[in-house]
């Protein structure tokens, strides 16, 4: 079976071929240039890169409007390269339906629906925040995880129980990555600020920051303005992101624990661009270790926005039978994950 899958829910488009199920393989899928040897193809724009503040949602699409059928058209004609010239060139369609900005997220349905409907294939509608927990499931191989979600604009548990992904906590106001990124345009550093945060923080002195956790719950704006304030105080801004990184991430560590010991799972896993970061899977895999739990996370290009999980996760909705029909296939740019129905997963799994 040979899926595209194309994402572009806010600021970094990509189109993936996915040729088999084998989770080593779509380890070794090639870059912008593909291998025409390569099984599967991944193929990533440059993102949109404001020019200053943040992500505008009207540039963000302008940027998505070119760089979507460029990936799309690069990634088809990996797939017709290797197509042996009988049925379609793919067999089926996965894209993006949400959660993300609504403008960018229409720019991806309109180009899966004329694919799909173009090559008479089906429509696969995959929700891109399973598709984070899903990738890391696969490759993992683990068999029921907790998946720590942590995002530019989401932070959330999410748990298996009877057919659905629940949110077992989550933010109460930003997501993770977002609240990073505003505080560094408060400092003056272009987007995206995370990685620029972790870079910083080598080289910083811990602060003492908000720490706000409500039962399974966290929130983020509280920690923002402090470390706002310290800034504007004259602190130096390295000693600031070391702070912020301790606590945000330590939040994190805490709610992730909470839902290993409340749900009764020794298995997790990260998803989500802010997961690059090596201070939070330094902390993961520690509390981890220390209470006997498997941790797993995904190589960089898996936990940022890809097309290659959003691929990997259609192919396992159509082999069960979970198409989308193109006049129901309107995108959502508030699709929660507890709102979809996990049709791939077997009916015996609790
Ligand atoms: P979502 O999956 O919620 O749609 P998104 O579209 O914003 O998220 P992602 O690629 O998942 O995109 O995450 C981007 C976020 O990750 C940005 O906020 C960025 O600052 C943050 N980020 C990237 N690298 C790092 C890092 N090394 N440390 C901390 N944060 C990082």
């Amino acid at each position: 079976m040979r899926i595209l899958g194309i994402e572009g829910t806010a600021w970094a488009a990509s189109a993936a071929v996915f040729e088999t199920d084998d989770p080593d393989a779509l380890r070794s899928e090639t870059g912008r240039t593909p291998d025409p040897a390569a099984d599967h193809v991944f193929i990533e724009s440059d993102p949109y890169q404001p020019d200053s503040g943040g992500i505008h949602p009207r540039e963000a699409a302008e940027h998505m409007g070119s760089a979507v059928p460029e990936v799309v058209e690069t990634a088809l004609s990996h797939a017709a390269a290797r197509h042996d010239g009988d049925g379609p060139v793919v067999d089926g369609v996965a894209f993006s339906r949400g959660p993300g900005l609504g403008p960018c997220l229409r720019i991806v349905g309109t180009a899966a629906r004329s694919v799909a409907q173009t090559l008479d294939v089906p429509l696969l509608g995959v929700n891109h925040m399973v598709a984070h927990l899903e990738i890391g499931r696969y490759q993992s191989g683990f068999d029921s995880p907790v998946c720590l979600n942590a995002s530019g604009a989401n932070a959330h548990l999410l748990g298996y129980h009877n057919g659905r992904y629940r949110v077992l906590g989550e933010t109460m106001d930003t997501g993770v990555g977002n609240a990073l990124d505003k505080f560094t345009r408060h400092v003056g550093w272009t987007h995206p600020g995370g990685p620029k945060v972790e870079a910083a923080a080598a080289d910083g002195d811990y602060v003492e920051l908000p720490y706000v956790v409500k039962g399974m719950d966290f929130s983020f704006s509280g920690i923002m303005s402090a470390a706002k304030d310290e800034a504007d105080a004259g602190t130096p801004v390295p000693d600031i992101c070391a702070g912020l990184q301790e606590t945000v991430f330590a939040m994190l560590t805490e709610v992730a624990e909470r839902a290993l010991s409340l749900t009764g799972t020794d298995e997790l896993v990260l998803g989500g661009g802010v997961g690059q970061n090596a201070r939070l899977r330094e902390m993961l895999a520690e509390m981890c270790d220390q209470r006997g739990a498997e941790f797993y996370a995904p190589e960089p290009r898996f936990l940022r926005d890809n097309a290659g999980m959003i691929a990997a996760l259609g192919a396992r909705m159509l082999a069960a039978g979970d198409t989308l029909a193109v006049e129901e296939s309107t995108v959502d740019p508030n699709f929660r994950p507890d709102q979809v129905a996990v049709t791939w997963r077997g009916a015996d799994e609790s």
